[in-house]
């Protein structure tokens, strides 16, 4: 078996996603410079931190939490990038592991009923193979032996994000594309809502606006990354 790998190492050389160096058998997706280098958000105030505070006035959030600050030139750049458009799945498990023990010590999932991942439109879902999220999703419920409901939510149009629009009117364009498919099993509980990155909050918003339809639902949002300063 060794054998093999280092036969495929020489023809197919595992890379590090954020510097391109040929990563050590230890290393998984990011060499050990890399992922020290890794800009993690402070995970100990649940409430009173920059995401949470993003959707103020939006609307009603219970806690929110993201993992890694998001930039145009960064690292969490390449690994969203690498997660959505390369077919790179092993990066949602590494950061959803990764994420899972980091939330282990804080106590976030504890009152958590279930994870709802941010849907994609089924045609991007065809073209794409999968939802660049649902590795991320699937680590944090198995972690937590929390479930994950994939088809609860769904995207019913594919509007592409229109950056030309003010926050409400975005807001509100966007809250037309999801469809809440079953109402009643989310009814009485707290679920927490994940997306790969939260730029200007108006795709989460516009989810918690369908969710809320529901009785007494109460939602908490996780997200890989977050673009500061947007
Ligand atoms: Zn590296």
């Amino acid at each position: 078996m060794r054998f093999l790998k280092d036969f495929l190492r020489v023809f197919f050389p595992n890379l590090c996603v954020g510097c391109s160096n040929e990563l050590l058998y230890s290393e998984k997706v990011l060499c050990n410079f890399c992922s020290n280098d890794l800009p993690i958000f402070k995970l100990d105030d649940h409430t009173n931190n920059i995401v949470t505070a993003s959707f103020y006035g939006r609307t009603k959030i219970e806690k929110s939490l993201s993992f890694l600050s998001f930039n145009k030139k960064n690292t969490t750049q390449k690994l969203i990038h690498n997660l959505k458009y390369n077919d790179r799945q092993d990066i949602g498990v590494y950061l959803g592991l990764w994420f899972s023990d980091l939330l282990k010590s804080n106590h976030f999932m504890k009152d958590i009923d279930a994870i709802i991942p941010v849907p994609i439109h089924h045609k991007k879902m065809k073209k794409r193979g999968y939802n660049q999220v649902h590795t991320f999703c699937d680590s944090l419920g198995e972690s937590f032996n929390i479930p994950v409901y994939k088809s609860t939510l769904l995207r019913k149009s594919n509007s592409k994000s229109q950056t030309s629009k003010d926050r409400y009117n975005r807001a509100e364009t966007i809250y037309k594309d999801f469809w809440l498919k079953d109402e009643a099993t989310l009814r009485n509980k707290h679920v927490v809502l994940v997306d790969d990155v939260i730029t200007t909050g108006a795709t989460i918003e516009a989810c918690c606006k369908e969710l809320l339809k529901t009785d007494n639902l109460r939602i908490s949002v996780l997200s890989i990354a977050f673009t500061e300063n947007s």
